[in-house]
């Protein structure tokens, strides 16, 4: 039996979305954090178990033919999939968070009617990609896959719950944590 709140936030690589759950996190600790699996390798500053689970294409498909996956998806070139016994597992203690992608963000919504959905846009497409190549971990075909892939995602917000602009850090977290604070359980 779910006792905690399932949050999604969505939105285009490089819109600071790590920082901003971050910020979120700190300050509402009754909020635990669903890691994602991924066969996308780790970045310098990433941990396995803490920011995803880093597996190899097999093991992410043995998990698809267990049925492992609350959703799954495909993208910039690698696999990522929301891991359906760890959040279950913290929904039974806590409220939840999701960072996912608009495709899987549709399929929580229609599995979890209830979840809160959260879309965090970039102030233009312009800093988006200055905040992508400022990053420095990421190659110029990714940066290019990933502004591609920035225009379809932003087109999806429309049926998203709520939309939150991160033009200044502190805004965006406050904006998020007020949406929380009204639908948290
Ligand atoms: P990154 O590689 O920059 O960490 O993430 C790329 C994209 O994958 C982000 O938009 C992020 O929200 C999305 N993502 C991360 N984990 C999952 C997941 O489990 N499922 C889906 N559908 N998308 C994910």
């Amino acid at each position: 039996m779910s006792t905690g709140k399932l949050f999604v936030i969505s939105g285009a690589s490089g819109v600071g979305k790590g920082t901003v759950l971050a910020g979120v996190m700190a300050q509402r600790k009754d909020l635990e954090f669903s890691v994602s699996a991924t066969t996308r390798p780790p970045r310098p500053s990433e941990e396995h178990g803490v920011h995803y689970y880093f597996i190899s294409e097999e093991q992410f498909e043995e998990m698809i033919a267990k049925d492992e996956f609350v959703e799954y998806d495909r993208h910039a070139k690698a696999s990522y999939g929301t891991p359906l016994g760890q959040m279950e597992e913290k929904l039974a203690r806590s409220n939840v968070i999701l960072d996912i992608e608009p495709k899987g963000a549709a399929i929580v919504r229609k599995k979890r009617p209830d979840a809160i959905l959260i879309f965090i846009m970039p102030p233009s497409m312009e800093e988006l990609e200055r905040r992508l190549r400022g990053r420095g971990d990421t190659s110029e075909e990714q940066i290019a896959l990933r502004m591609e892939r920035a225009k379809w995602e932003m087109e999806q917000c429309g049926w998203y719950d709520y939309v939150v602009v991160n033009d200044r850090l502190e805004n965006c977290v406050n904006d998020i944590l007020n949406i929380i604070a009204e639908k948290a359980n």
